[in-house]
């Protein structure tokens, strides 16, 4: 499982509402989760390795031998907001890009999980900002198109050389 790097117009295709909870649901899962510690994250997205799906992983301690931290959100739906504030995020997609991005400090939201149970989850500050970060990708949403515009700037050089490197790998 290979992590779809920008400017891959796969990234914007986001994913689809699941539907079918089976063991290749769980499967697709696992192996996300081992790309994801592979590559040193704390969270990726189903569009991020090609996969038109509503599903996401995450581990904010992104330490693959500590697995309480791990969460599978399905089809997750964002349903109250509070505060907002400014942090850094980085993604896999975007090899050695950070910047600041403003969200959400508290989030309620309602997602399924592998067997499909409808469930509830409070989050705030780290884990708030990976779900909405990792949700974005659900939706085609990158966290470059949210920055302030001096770090839209700022980071152009960066986007153009990883744009370059994509022409050159597809061309
Ligand atoms: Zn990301």
């Amino acid at each position: 499982m290979r992590v779809v790097v920008y400017p891959d117009p796969i990234l914007r295709r986001g994913g689809k509402r699941v539907t079918r909870f089976d063991q290749e649901l769980a499967d697709t899962a696992a192996q996300m989760f081992a790309a994801m510690y592979e590559e040193g994250g704390v969270g990726l997205a189903a569009p991020q390795v090609a996969l038109e799906l509503k599903l996401l992983v995450l581990n904010p301690k992104g330490d693959a031998s500590d697995k309480t931290g791990e969460l599978v959100l399905v089809n997750p739906v964002i349903t109250s907001r509070k505060g907002w504030a400014f942090g850094e995020e980085g993604c896999l997609s975007f090899p050695d890009i950070h910047a600041e991005v403003e969200r959400s400090v508290k989030i309620s939201l309602t997602y399924q999980d592998l067997a499909g149970q409808e469930r509830t989850l409070q989050a705030e500050d780290w884990l708030a900002r990976i779900i909405q970060h990792e949700m974005d990708h659900l939706d085609g949403v990158l966290f470059t198109d949210r920055l302030t515009p001096a770090d839209k700037l700022r980071v152009r050089p960066k986007l153009a050389e990883l744009e370059q490197r994509f022409a050159r790998a597809t061309s």
